[in-house]
């Protein structure tokens, strides 16, 4: 068994000079070599081709590979000759001489994969043909195309369970990036596996750098995005738009500023539309600006930014567009511009929807409003919304965890201001109205409930509109608000109420500063930018002779090693990510003599082996420079008040940072804080009422005790118990 892995590792090497295995391919490929049906779960970009491709190569017989889309075979397909390895597709955009070449391959037993559209394969008498050659297994790739609940559904695959009647010898394996329940369950079941292997990989793109711009004024946010291609010089990107219009003129505008890009839509004939398509995957133009019709089938692996200029209509959507980005692994960015019109423009399209169809899709355009409003991390906001767990405190890759977005030090004021008001209001009114009390508008709807008459009339009277709208949309993504189904009027929750008592803190920010400068990369750590850049012209020359997109040629992290470790041997080229035997012999000469001369010419060091590009070192979160203050000063255990006046705060905000500071410090003696006696006292009553609640704790004693000296207290006590636990083990 060892023996045998080593082989599919070396196998890896020589053929696509990888050295490791992603997260489950390992196992995919064993399932496949064992003969086990098997279903693969892997994000776009997880490297579920190689799943099958790697078996198919020492497996005997050819290996049927089903795929929905021409583009995507003929992709394959070329990467795999590069890599030499024998393959072919059959579909209709073939000559009849083409056909007949790839017949021949097929009768001489030359070809280790062959790629076909589903329509192919059940039509005509194409499986009584193909039962007269060993099939080493069927691939099934877009595998969600079976399930009625998956979002690209199509008919012709629901008949691939024949496959398992007419082949009962031959293991069925389906790969997707589609992670519901509901689709994974109903490919087994049409497929009619009785016992696959189900592999589920993580749902998190560490690579992919999130984050959301409130979008104003157009101008703005075009200099927003410039600011974002400028970072991106020369390097791919792409920009989806709601509307056709909206890609017209985008497009122009980045041209009218000196950037390449060209639009895309289904509004445009055939012709000029596969030519944007072509011109952009080989790298003729730096950007595409397109609406959803761009991207499916699209493997390009070196798009650096997906920026989202109006919002995607589902969560589905934005993790399936967004995840174009950095297929290959390098680190990429992804930015959605949000406001309420783009909300409205949706509902408006999806106005003829059927009631039913319409509920959901206003749901799913809930979730995204959430998404955009999220104070958390944003990586855990997608992972978990796919029901996965995020394991990780912060990610060092969104603009939440990077911090340039601080915390408003007033949140639990400001939101129990927000709180009694939607209160004073019986829960009545809808967000609109609300803002308007609250920042004492003397609207005729005001005055006709006389609501100016309110305790909570004009609270906030001194903030925008926006920034109130911002914080309750933030209030109901936390779960302290919540909408009413059907009249969207705000109500209080449960734990809304804890927020009024000071149970509970919300988190409160203002999304005010460009969030796209912070993402610091550093893939690009040792790299000669220089030669990178050279490199990539001599890409660009190859592939056109060829006749492939470039990155067939090698994909940007192989560039980009030849320029960190910048080999002159073909053996040491061998050690460059990336490089495998094949394609060290056909590319390997030009390569090195490029960097010999390059480096002889600027003196550079060569065949330098040190630090390996894997696993990138994330920067840590930074902290707003107030509370790292506070946290000094309470490491010096000064008291709340003392504090507070230090970081000019509120005490309540202090006593915010406190809980936290002892949280992260995993502090276990309170007494500069609250008195021993005390905290003895709140141990005796955790040992009756337990701590996962302070409530409980707070009646027990009376409810004399204030609950921030009863949190210290807590938080003391949990991270005693954690401490004894992990001295046990
Ligand atoms: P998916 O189909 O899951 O979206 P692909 O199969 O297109 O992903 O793979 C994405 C990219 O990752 C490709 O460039 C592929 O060559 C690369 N890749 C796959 N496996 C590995 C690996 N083990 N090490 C490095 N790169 C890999
Ligand atoms: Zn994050």
């Amino acid at each position: 068994m060892k023996e045998g892995n080593n082989s599919l590792l070396n196998l890896l090497q020589q053929n696509w000079g990888y050295t490791s295995f992603r997260p489950l391919q390992e196992e995919a490929v064993t399932a496949v070599r064992e003969g086990r049906d098997s279903l693969v779960i892997l994000p776009t970009g997880g490297g579920k081709s190689l799943c099958y491709q790697l078996p198919a190569l020492v497996m005997e017989g050819m290996a049927v590979v089903i795929s929905p889309l021409i583009s995507l075979m003929k992709d394959q397909v070329d990467q795999l000759t590069s890599r030499g390895i024998e393959a072919a597709c059959l579909n209709s955009s073939l000559s009849p001489n083409d056909k007949m070449a790839v017949d021949r391959q097929i009768k001489d037993g030359q070809l280790k994969l062959l790629y076909v559209a589903p329509e192919r394969l059940l039509g005509g008498s194409f499986l009584t043909y193909l039962k007269q050659f060993p099939i080493s297994f069927f691939a099934i790739d877009e595998a969600h195309c079976i399930s009625q609940w998956g979002h690209d559904f199509r008919p012709e695959y629901r008949a691939l369970k024949i496959l398992r009647k007419e082949f009962p010898e031959v293991a069925l394996h389906s790969y997707t990036a589609t992670a519901t329940q509901k689709v994974r369950h109903d490919i087994v079941q049409q497929l009619g596996l009785p016992d696959p292997e189900i592999l589920v990989g993580s749902f998190d793109r560490p690579n992919l750098h999130y984050s959301v711009a409130r979008s104003g004024k157009k101008k703005e946010k075009l200099l927003q995005l410039c600011g974002l291609v400028e970072r991106h010089k020369g390097e791919s990107g792409i920009v989806y738009c709601i509307s056709r219009k909206s890609v017209e003129e985008l497009a122009k505008a980045l041209n009218d500023n000196g950037y390449r890009a060209i639009p895309y839509h289904a509004g445009l004939e055939d012709e000029p539309r596969k030519r944007a398509q072509e011109q952009f995957l080989n790298e003729k133009v730096d950007i595409i600006v397109a609406t959803v019709a761009f991207g499916m089938g699209i493997d390009k692996t070196n798009v650096r930014y997906v920026v989202h200029w109006g919002m995607p209509k589902s969560i589905e959507h934005y993790q399936q567009e967004s995840g174009r980005a950095g297929r290959d692994g390098l680190d990429s960015d992804c930015l959605l511009f949000y406001s309420i019109a783009d909300l409205i423009t949706w509902k408006r399209i999806l106005v003829d929807l059927e009631p039913e169809h319409q509920r959901i899709a206003f749901t799913q355009l809930e979730e995204m409003e959430s998404y955009a409003n999220t104070t958390r991390c944003r990586h855990r906001y997608l992972v978990e919304y796919f029901g996965q767990a995020f394991e990780k405190e912060g990610c060092g890759a969104c603009d939440l965890c990077l911090g340039n977005i601080e915390t408003n030090p007033d949140s639990l004021v400001i939101a129990q201001k927000i709180l009694s008001c939607v209160i004073r209001l019986n829960q009545r009114f809808g967000v609109k109205h609300t803002i308007d009390v609250l920042r004492g508008s003397k609207a005729a709807r005001v005055i006709q409930f006389r609501h100016h008459e309110l305790s909570t009339y004009g609270l906030l009277e001194e903030s925008p509109a926006s920034h109130v709208e911002d914080w309750i949309a933030q209030l109901c993504e936390q779960g302290f608000l919540s909408r009413n189904d059907e009249h969207k009027t705000l109500f209080v929750t449960a734990d809304g109420n804890d927020v009024l008592k000071g149970e509970k803190i919300p988190r409160l920010v203002q999304f005010e500063s460009p969030p796209i400068e912070a993402f610091i990369d550093d893939s690009w750590e040792g790299v000669d930018t220089n030669l990178f850049a050279k490199l990539k012209e001599l890409r660009t020359r190859l592939a056109a002779e060829e006749k492939i997109p470039p990155y067939v040629v090698f994909g940007d992290a192989a560039l980009r090693d030849m320029g960190r470790k910048r080999p002159s041997t073909h053996r040491s080229f061998l050690m460059v990510e990336g490089v495998g035997k094949k394609k060290k012999e056909k590319y390997g000469d030009l390569f090195l003599e490029a960097i010999n001369n390059y480096c002889e010419k600027n003196g550079l060091e060569m065949d330098i082996f040190t630090r390996s590009p894997k696993s990138p070192i994330k920067l840590k979160p930074i902290m707003n420079g107030t509370k790292q203050k506070a946290f000094d000063l309470f490491g010096r255990r000064k008291n709340v008040e003392e504090v507070a006046s230090q970081i000019e705060r509120a005490s309540s905000t202090t006593r915010g940072y406190l809980a936290e500071y002892l949280d992260a410090e995993k502090i276990i003696d309170p007494t500069p804080w609250i008195d021993g006696a005390l905290h003895e006292r709140i141990g005796n009553t955790i040992e009756r009422v337990g701590m996962d609640r302070l409530r409980p704790i707070f009646e027990d004693l009376g409810g004399e005790i204030p609950y921030d000296q009863i949190r210290v207290s807590v938080t003391c006590w949990k991270n005693r118990d954690a401490a004894n636990e992990s001295s046990q083990s």
